[in-house]
């Protein structure tokens, strides 16, 4: 086993609860799901929550892939980008990616990047922030036991937010990454449909959200589908780059020792 990572992710975590105190006695009067829905967080937060990349004018757009390593999609989905040369952004929950390190380096191998999308898929609006926190940290700790490396990209489950979660992982020094394209392709879509919601709403800076992992009974061969046909109609006219250098924000803490 390697050692322990974080000593400073540990501490930041130890800011965090206390301003995570203030702040849930300051917004108490905020109803317990104040998420997503009620509050535009990217516009609350413009330096820790974001919607797309709406700095750049370049032709470049992120693939974002949620609630894998799923050992049916994950590979097929990493062969995919390999084939059209393209970067993705892997959030992946910790309790799946415990069981497969493998392709967490294969992802790191081939130039991907990977981000904390909690250890069981949260409520993030229904659970305390305290717990959402110890849920970053163990997968945090999971991500880097298999590639010496931890994230600061997260994506909250269900897109839920509330302002207690996003000012404690502020002051984590995370990064918080929604999504400007929602394919809603874990609904089995056919793959003509989400590749025609793609090229709808495509744009420079765009973050378009897909899944390479779900539950058991979940259908994925058409994300697969729709992936290599994306890449096939779109790869002339737009880069595919991981979320870091659309944002041009550090996807892991620098200078760690394993
Ligand atoms: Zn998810």
């Amino acid at each position: 086993m390697r050692g322990r990572p974080q000593k400073k992710v540990r501490s930041l975590i130890s800011i965090a609860l206390v301003i995570l105190t203030i702040t849930s006695l300051t917004f108490s009067y905020f109803p317990k799901e104040s998420t997503a829905a009620q509050i535009d967080f990217s516009a609350l937060y413009p330096d820790t929550v974001f919607r797309n990349g709406s700095q750049t004018t370049q032709p470049v757009v992120a693939l974002t892939f949620d609630d894998g390593p799923d050992p049916r999609y994950t590979s097929q989905i990493l062969d995919v980008l390999k084939k059209y040369d393209a970067k993705g952004t892997f959030f992946v929950i910790g309790d799946k990616a415990k069981n497969d390190p493998d392709i967490l380096q294969r992802m790191e191998e081939e130039g991907h990047v990977i981000a904390n999308h909690t250890t069981s898929h949260i409520r993030i609006s229904k659970t305390d922030s305290s717990e959402v926190l110890q849920e970053v940290v163990d997968t945090d700790d999971i991500i880097f036991n298999a590639v010496q490396k931890t994230p600061l990209f997260f994506r909250p489950p269900f897109g839920e937010l509330t302002i207690e979660t996003v000012t404690s992982l502020q002051a984590a020094d995370k990064k918080i990454i929604l999504w400007s394209i929602d394919t809603e392709d874990w609904k089995e879509r056919p793959a003509d449909d989400i590749v025609a919601t793609v090229k709808k709403d495509i744009e420079p800076g765009a973050i378009i959200l897909m899944h390479d992992g779900g539950e058991l009974s979940q259908d994925l061969q058409n994300t697969v589908k729709a992936l290599d046909q994306l890449l096939q109609d779109l790869s002339t006219d737009y880069d595919f780059v991981t979320v870091e250098e659309l944002l041009n924000e550090k996807a892991y803490i620098e200078n760690e020792t394993a």
